[in-house]
């Protein structure tokens, strides 16, 4: 089944797009926690980590230097957290991998 995260990538729906590369897009999260949220979602459909592969490597690389990058930019690298949400039982909603940025900056 498409993700609704997919159906942003495809501009089949809309959303607050802050940053977008070749395998990869950073959107504001539409019901945020925090002064700052935004979610770092590959564009390749992951359910979650654990169906990661080793053809993923430089993807999930990626996500975390563009979570450096944003930081660097919204000059929040002193202070902001990253997390991903596992599985239902651990608060994962979307089933599409996502990395969770929040700041109260
Ligand atoms: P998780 O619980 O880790 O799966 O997080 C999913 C996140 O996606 C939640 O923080 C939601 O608020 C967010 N979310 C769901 N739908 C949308 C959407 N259409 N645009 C932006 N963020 C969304």
């Amino acid at each position: 089944m498409t993700s609704i995260f997919t159906k942003i990538i495809a501009r089949e729906i809309p959303s607050d797009i802050v940053y977008e590369q070749e395998n990869l897009i950073v959107i504001k999260d539409i019901n945020p926690q925090a002064k700052i949220h935004l979610l770092i979602i590959p564009k390749k459909e992951i359910e979650t980590i654990d169906h990661l592969e080793e053809s993923d490597r430089e993807l999930i690389s990626d996500m975390f230097f563009v979570a450096k990058k944003i930081a660097q930019d919204l000059w929040i690298t002193w202070w902001y957290k990253l997390h991903f949400n596992v599985w239902k039982a651990w608060w994962q909603e979307v089933m599409h991998l996502h990395l969770h940025l929040l700041s109260n900056i």
